[in-house]
């Protein structure tokens, strides 16, 4: 069989992977504003279209290699460092990142844009008012932060700096998780085409 049409038979999903660019897709957010629930949905998506997908997320690593960091200031920055660094090796072996953090300071993307290449870099924020996120309450944070059981809750005794210069902002709270999930889908893959 020759090598056109060897290719010319591919299944449409190892011709979408042949043509993708590694890239991280990192979002961030306050708690409660959709980031897991929008990065399974993407991790799920890409997978479908067999592009290799490592996710990364706050629990996840806080669970093994970021274990004994806490949530000051420089604890979270030294979280981010390692999550980043973990996402640029995701790149160089050729795979798609989905890393979802809150990512509360300005400094911190900062950081994390000058770890890993810009051109293989998208930061999505997931903007959703306070208030919402405090009714959503997922994982009781917000509940347990106002008895003073959770030291440094973002938005309440920890500073948010919305981002000013994200790649693509969705705004959780006005749309679906079905509308908010092709929007975030269908942005990723015009980021991991490579330009013809
Ligand atoms: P985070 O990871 O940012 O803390 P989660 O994804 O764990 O947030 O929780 C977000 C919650 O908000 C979920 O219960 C989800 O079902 C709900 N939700 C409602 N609308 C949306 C939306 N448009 N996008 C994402 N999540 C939404």
């Amino acid at each position: 069989m020759s090598a056109a049409r060897h290719v010319s038979r591919l299944p449409e999903a190892a011709a979408d992977r042949a043509s993708f660019t590694p890239h991280v897709f990192w979002l961030c957010g306050l708690s409660g504003a959709g980031k897991s629930t929008l990065a399974a949905r993407l991790a799920t998506a890409l997978r479908a279209r067999a592009i290799p997908v490592l996710e990364l997320d706050g629990d996840r690593l806080r669970g093994g290699l970021c274990a004994g960091l806490g949530f000051s200031d420089a604890d979270r920055s030294e979280n981010l460092r390692r999550a980043a660094e973990t996402a640029k090796l995701g790149v160089s072996s050729q795979l798609c990142v989905v890393a979802s953090f809150i990512t509360p300071l300005e400094n911190q993307r900062q950081l994390i844009a000058r770890t890993i290449d810009r051109d293989c870099l998208s930061f999505v924020f997931l903007d959703a008012p306070l208030d919402v996120c405090r009714a959503r309450d997922v994982k009781g944070l917000y509940a347990r932060a106002k008895t003073g059981a959770v030291p440094h809750m973002t938005g309440l005794t920890s500073a948010f700096e919305p981002p000013r210069n994200a790649d693509l902002t969705i705004e959780t709270s006005r749309e679906t998780i079905d509308r908010c999930s092709e929007r975030l889908v269908a942005f990723a893959l015009t980021r991991l085409r490579p330009p013809r």
